[in-house]
């Protein structure tokens, strides 16, 4: 199960009635953040979350939107008595960042460890999830998430028996493991179908419509993008500004074909998202205009 909850939706500066755009995941026990601006930490507390087991921080870009929570939440889970280390992912120049947002939080009793995406496209293996990076273009650099979880395939009893494997071996097998037994080695390989389809959710904020992202979000369960402007007439200043209105980012979802799509970082000048959701539809009818909290749990589809 993957759960996803987007913990605000505002760009450029938080609202009294809306956080600024972060993405936080939970999957198989780890706990996953992307992106951490002023008062990410408020809207977790709101949604009854913890930052004290957040395994890794991934950042987009370092726009102050998207970053600037990053030592007050660091403390949060210092005084939390924290031990754990903590992985953070970014573009180039994520250690000279930290190090220096860190002058202000400087005394953690944990560790930090700072990973530098150096590739258009990179992908970050943890067990049985990914994270993949993948280049989009804003006017720095900066960098949509998917979080991919897979699934193996499905334990097949006729195959274990024909070889005779003992029973007692079944589950090592189906858990990935290779066995030996009397000399002979057993891959899960050998007793599983084949890989089923798994779990994708896609984040990209702070872009204009790029290949990239369309094919980094094929076929994703759930599809999170920017939304800067809902004036169909602010199409020239999402241009100037790096940023996508949401028929851009309606389009993007369309040819990508995702299951779902969320629209966030609305620009402060936007009041009600839901007042332009019938256009947005007309051209993506999976489309919903992301708000504050929204949760989704996602689950692996039935046999
Ligand atoms: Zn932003
Ligand atoms: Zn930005």
């Amino acid at each position: 199960m993957l759960e996803i909850c987007l913990l605000g939706t505002g760009g450029m500066m938080p609202l009294p009635y809306r956080w600024l755009t972060s993405l936080m995941a939970r999957v198989h026990g780890k706990s996953i953040l992307i992106d951490c601006g002023e008062g990410t930490q408020i809207a977790m507390k709101e949604k009854g979350w913890s930052p004290k087991p957040i395994d890794v921080i991934c950042f987009t870009h370092y726009h102050a939107d998207h970053i600037s929570g990053l030592p007050g939440m660091l403390l949060t889970m210092g005084n939390a008595e924290r031990t754990e280390p903590l992985l953070l992912v970014g573009p180039k120049g994520l250690s000279r960042v930290v190090g220096a947002l860190r002058v202000i939080a400087p005394e953690l009793p944990f560790e930090i460890e700072c990973m530098e995406i150096t590739e258009p496209e990179q992908s970050f293996a943890f067990g049985d999830f990914r994270i993949e990076a993948f280049r989009v273009n804003h006017n720095v650099v900066c960098y949509g998430y998917s979080i991919a979880v897979d699934r193996i395939g499905k334990f097949q009893v006729d195959k274990a028996m024909g070889l005779g494997i003992d029973r007692r071996y079944w589950n090592r097998l189906q858990k990935g493991e290779t066995i030996e037994l009397d000399g002979k080695v057993y891959t899960p390989d050998m007793v599983l179908g084949e890989a089923r389809k798994g779990l994708k959710v896609t984040y990209c904020t702070d872009t204009r419509p790029t290949e990239g992202i369309v094919r980094n979000a094929a076929g994703a369960d759930l599809f999170i993008c920017e939304g800067m402007y809902g004036e169909p007439e602010k199409k020239e200043k999402a241009k100037e500004n790096k940023h996508m209105t949401f028929y851009e980012a309606a389009e993007l979802a369309k040819r990508a074909g995702v299951a779902k799509m969320w629209l966030t970082h609305y620009s402060p000048s936007l009041v009600r998202a839901e007042d332009y959701m019938r256009d947005v539809k007309k051209i993506f009818p999976r489309a919903e205009a992301g708000k504050d909290g929204k949760s989704v749990d996602l689950m692996f589809e039935e046999d």
